[in-house]
């Protein structure tokens, strides 16, 4: 490698068997760990820091204690016990302190860690004729003497630590020898972030950058240097959504719909002229008036359902925000054209019930069609699932084609290939956080062809989940963002019990009993089981009996279970809604959606076993009305962290900031978990901690897409995406 300034890609073609001391052997054991070129090495970066000019002080550890000791190997004596096993004294000196430390049964050690040796010692400090001691602690060497690159003055103040793995046999000290090797022979990196942008947003330029992260000469330099590649971490992920995203808008050809601002900011009871628009009659005859945070949305989507470029957004908005109604409106303004929607729901029942509440809100309209007699008809929306029969279904898909239906309900298999829309001018999806943006390319791709247009349909994703911003940039980068931030008036917010030992929980069937008197309806939801979706439907048929026969005799007490069939669950949602049925006992096939506003308590047993975002959705299920509700939460929580998420949801009525709990407590590898997995998973940036970051890493990735330069960083976004997707991505 010659001195010139190298692109961070390049670094990708050199592999790392060309580097000093590292052979056949080590190459293998790098590449179990995923290593395999001088950029792997470059971007493992260390998990800590050990500054050697502050010593810990030894005689603070108290016996017991778990610790991690970083000294100096001053004796090493090898010995057998008297059953003639080997055993491994060591002495080691931190300062002016030492510590013992013991190895049984591993006579290696002697070789590992002869004087002189600098590592860290992790275990639990115990005492040994009135010395403080280790016994077979865990050893992460730091300077070794036995290898060819024996060289402990390469090692400064502060000494990075690896994620070493013992699994391929390479220790920190090594992994720091060939990274130091790496940097030396890598020389200066050229910075496709220019300087002034880089002065604006107070960042390091590359090189410094990954330097100091490897070999900072004080502790105070790791800082900027994190900064500086988590930026380039939420760059190249910014950048490969906006150029996934402009790729999409140039082939794509939508349609231009009419819809007015001026008809979405009508009250219900404003009078109408006979040419009032079919969205315009909609809301002035609706039984409430939009929230402003609706209006608010329904401008944002309205702006682009006008544009001829089809609409790619997500419509966030907390449990019982009404996104439902925003979309009927949407669905509205579409058909207004002649264009058709569809509406995919994750579950039957879901499906089910948006085809009864869109037909209920509906009913009164009229659209012209000149086929029928009078010369207008009712709307008419169609549910379509899997165990929708033959011969509806038939029909069903003949609506479809001829235009007939002019909204189609379904699950996921609305998109199968029988399918052929008239004019498919909008496509819903509700409730599908868990949709990663490749799906969302195929589901586009696949509803162009369904429609006989072969145009693009407008696409709205519904989330009653919703999930910090800086995580949305990531999972949802690709797609514009409307939020619904303020419920129906006249909502109290529900009251949520924990409900921890017997006394309270003998309150809590009490509540149900009498809100049921009330002629209110209860949810209760079962225990989450382990095991198949059968294993939880026995065991929510035992609850029900159990229930039925105990706290909640005399009851009319129903079941609701993922294993029944289609039209028992329309019959059980039917009979809860009307009264027939009190109590619903039910697994989590409720969780989403389900929508029964006379609903006003729901109790949730063995509460510690769910997670937050699936407890807020549950206690979503009511408080939908105008009535005070209630959330009980049974059970005591077994651990620290099932405490916290408890406390936090009798606390909070608020998804958003739930959401931010959620993620401090589970940290970020579950969200991300729907992203597709590679290269591209952030390392150092941190969805918590880094907004500011992401946000300009956003900025600056899409004026850069906006202007189509893309200062050199086509190679290194080449890393992170499959063949085929760069074929795409960087087309000229
Ligand atoms: P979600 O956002 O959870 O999907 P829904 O669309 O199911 O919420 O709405 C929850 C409930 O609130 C429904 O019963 C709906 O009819 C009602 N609702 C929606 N918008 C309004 C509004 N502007 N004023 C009063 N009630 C509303
Ligand atoms: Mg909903």
């Amino acid at each position: 490698m010659e001195e010139t300034l190298r692109p961070l890609a390049a670094l990708a073609e050199v592999s790392v068997d060309r580097l000093r001391n590292i052979g056949v052997k080590r190459t293998a054991a790098l590449a179990e760990i995923g290593i395999g070129t001088v950029f792997d090495l470059l971007t493992w970066y260390p998990r800590r820091y050990i500054d050697r000019t502050k010593q810990v002080d030894l005689s603070d550890l108290n016996v017991g204690d778990e610790a991690a000791v970083f000294g100096e190997v001053t004796k090493c004596r090898s010995a057998r016990m008297k059953n003639g096993k080997p055993m491994v004294t060591l002495e080691v000196k931190d300062g002016s302190h030492t510590l013992g430390v013991v190895f049984f049964n591993q006579a290696w050690r002697e070789h590992q860690l002869p004087v002189g040796t600098q590592a860290l010692f992790f275990g639990k400090v115990g005492a040994f004729r009135d010395q403080r001691q280790m016994t077979n602690p865990v050893v992460d060497v730091i300077v070794g003497l036995l290898s060819e690159d024996r060289d402990p003055g390469r090692v400064g103040r502060v000494v990075p630590i690896y994620p070493a793995s013992g699994k391929a046999g390479l220790t920190s000290w090594e992994m720091g020898g060939f990274i130091d090797e790496s940097l030396r022979r890598a020389g200066e990196l050229s910075d496709p972030l220019v300087e002034t942008r880089r002065t604006a947003l107070g960042l390091v330029d590359r090189s410094r950058a990954m330097h100091d992260i490897h070999l900072p000469s004080e502790l105070s330099e790791v800082a900027p240097a994190r900064r500086r590649l988590a930026f380039d971490e939420f760059w190249r992920l910014q950048l490969l959504l906006a150029l996934r995203r402009k790729r999409i808008e140039e082939s794509a050809t939508g349609i231009s719909h009419q819809i007015l601002d001026e008809d979405l900011a009508v009250s219900p009871g404003v009078e109408l002229s006979p040419a009032a628009t079919l969205v315009r009659q909609f809301i002035a005859q609706h039984r409430f008036a939009l929230t402003g945070a609706q209006r608010r949305v329904l401008r944002e989507i309205a702006e682009d359902l006008r544009s001829s470029l089809p609409m790619h957004r997500l419509l966030q908005g907390d449990v019982g925000s009404g996104k439902t109604l925003v979309a009927l409106t949407a669905m509205l303004a579409v058909r207004g054209g002649g264009h058709q929607s569809a509406l995919m729901a994750p579950t039957e029942v879901l499906a089910e019930q948006h085809a009864v509440s869109l037909r209920r809100d509906v009913q009164e309209l009229r659209i012209g069609d000149s086929t029928v007699l009078g010369g207008s008809r009712e709307i008419r929306v169609a549910l379509l699932t899997g165990s929708t029969k033959a011969k509806e279904r038939q029909a069903i898909l003949e609506g479809i084609a001829t235009g007939s239906v002019d909204i189609l309900v379904g699950t996921h298999s609305l998109l199968s290939d029988e399918l052929k829309f008239f004019s498919l001018g909008l496509v819903v999806i509700d409730e599908q956080h868990r949709f990663g943006v490749e799906q969302r390319a195929k589901l586009r791709e696949n509803a162009k062809t369904h429609s006989n247009t072969h145009l693009d349909p407008d696409l709205l994703v519904m989330t009653a989940t919703p999930i910090p911003r800086t995580a949305a940039m990531v999972v949802f980068g690709d797609l514009d963002i409307s939020t619904i931030d303020e419920m129906p008036v006249g909502r109290l917010p529900i009251e949520t019990i924990w409900a921890e030992g017997p006394a309270q929980v003998q309150d809590c069937w009490q509540r149900v009993r009498d809100e049921v008197a009330r002629n209110r309806r209860v949810y209760v939801v079962c225990p989450l089981v382990e095991g198949s979706s059968k294993v939880e439907a026995t065991s929510a048929t035992d609850e029900r009996t159990r229930l039925a026969m105990g706290e909640l005799r005399g009851l009319s007490v129903g079941l609701l279970h993922g294993q029944m069939k289609p039209e028992e669950k329309e019959l059980v949602m039917q009979q809860f809604r009307s009264g027939e049925i009190q109590v619903l006992v039910a697994t989590t096939v409720i969780e989403v959606g389900v929508d029964v506003s006379e609903a006003t308590v729901i109790v949730i047993e063995d509460a510690w076993r769910f997670g937050l975002a699936q407890l807020h959705q549950l206690r979503g299920r009511v408080g939908r009305g105008v009535d005070q509700s209630y959330c009980f939460l049974l059970g005591a929580a077994p651990s620290e962290e099932s405490a916290t998420r408890l406390t936090a949801l009798v606390g909070s009525n608020d998804g958003f900031s739930l959401a931010e709990t959620d993620l401090a407590l589970r940290g970020e590898g579950t969200l991300l978990g729907a992203r597709q997995r590679g290269r591209s998973d952030l390392i150092l940036a941190s969805l918590q901690d880094d907004l500011d970051l992401l946000e300009s890493a956003r900025q600056v990735a899409y004026e850069m897409v906006e202007s189509g330069d893309l200062a050199g960083m086509e190679e290194e976004l080449r890393l992170f995406v499959e063949e085929d997707e760069a074929a795409y991505l960087f087309r000229s």
